[in-house]
């Protein structure tokens, strides 16, 4: 990345702005600061990043002040209005790094991209947690193997995450050592959906200190379907659901890096032909993610992938196979 035109960028992206103490936002004195620390803002990004009803229900200080001091730190690191020149310039600091299938690659134009959030769907047993373990290896290759040589990070609210299968994957890449690799997944199990969103908030401070550069959660919706049952409920949910995905947006963007979200189907009523299946989540999710891919079934252990939604990709296919290995090209 060029340093002299992309300042901008690098106090989004790096480390450097937190040298910068939340004090020097204008509206945040000695008292403020602290209750912001104690409720864990003690950085610009992670201010930038959060809505003022959220600080406001934790600290007790008016959302009207804390939507200048957001404001201010937002200020402070130009996220703002730019022109489409610059948001060009800043979009070239995007980076993409390999799935490990040729296919799903050329599919999502040349690999899976920093700033992005992917959302795959599909029934059970189509992949979607297999891709997720396959990602957190294929971060952590080098550059010149087609990774970003960085950490991921694994939001697992299913329970099916498994270090086992890691080493499995790994062994296909002689660039990592295994043993490295594990330590550079940090895992976390959330619980249900207000922990979901708790963890979701404490990453500023988290993404701080750690070079990650993906983000996995398995499932996005689980917890919110099996808390959120009846019609009665559903905008309660969605509600709850919206601002989990635009936190995790806003990461994505501050810090550079993917969000890989799995959703789960449900039947579409009074549909005769065609696929039989949508994703849950309903148009929250549909609006929040970048790319869409769902996934189905085919021969042996072959599996299709379709991206159904793109801001600008058409709409194609990839095979891929699951095996031993992870996910391979056919
Ligand atoms: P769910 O909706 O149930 O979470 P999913 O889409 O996440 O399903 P995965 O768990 O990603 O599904 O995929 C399971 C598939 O991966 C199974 O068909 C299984 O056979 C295959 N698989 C998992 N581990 C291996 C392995 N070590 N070798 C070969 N295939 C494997
Ligand atoms: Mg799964």
């Amino acid at each position: 990345m060029s340093t002299t035109k992309n300042s901008k960028e690098k106090k989004i992206e790096t480390k450097s702005s937190a040298s910068i103490n939340i004090e020097n936002l204008s509206g945040v004195g000695p008292a403020i600061a602290e209750k912001l620390r104690e409720a864990g803002y003690s950085s610009l990004e992670a201010l930038a990043v959060a809505s003022p009803n959220e600080i406001s229900s934790i600290t007790s200080i008016g959302e009207a002040t804390i939507g200048k001091i957001i404001a201010a730190a937002r200020d402070s690191l130009d996220i703002g209005f730019e022109s489409a020149a610059e948001l060009l310039e800043r979009r070239k600091s995007m980076e993409k790094f390999t799935s490990g299938s040729e296919q799903i690659d050329a599919m999502l134009g040349g690999g899976v991209e920093t700033r992005t959030l992917i959302e795959v769907y599909g029934e059970f047993r189509t992949g979607k947690t297999q891709i997720a373990h396959q990602l957190c290896v294929t971060v952590q290759l080098p550059r010149e193997k087609g990774g970003l040589g960085a950490e991921a990070l694994y939001i697992d609210a299913e329970g099916t995450f498994r270090p086992e299968r890691l080493l499995e994957i790994v062994e296909k890449y002689p660039d990592l050592d295994p043993k490295t690799m594990l330590e550079r997944v940090v895992y976390i199990r959330s619980f249900n959906s207000d922990h979901l969103q708790l963890i979701v908030d404490k990453l500023p401070n988290f993404l701080q200190e750690h070079n990650i550069k993906l983000i996995v959660v398995d499932s996005i919706i689980s917890h919110f379907r099996s808390e959120y049952i009846g019609r009665g409920t559903l905008a309660d949910r969605q509600q709850k659901l919206n601002r989990l995905l635009h936190k995790l947006l806003r990461l994505g963007e501050a810090y550079n890096l993917a969000i890989y979200i799995t959703n789960q189907v449900m039947a579409a009523p009074g549909l005769f032909f065609g696929d039989p299946t949508q994703p849950v989540g309903g148009h929250v999710l549909a609006h929040a993610s970048t790319y869409r891919i769902y996934l189905r079934k085919s021969k042996a252990n072959k599996r299709i992938a379709r991206l159904v939604d793109s801001p600008c990709l058409p709409e194609t296919e990839a095979v891929f196979l699951i095996n031993e290995q992870g996910i391979q090209d056919p």
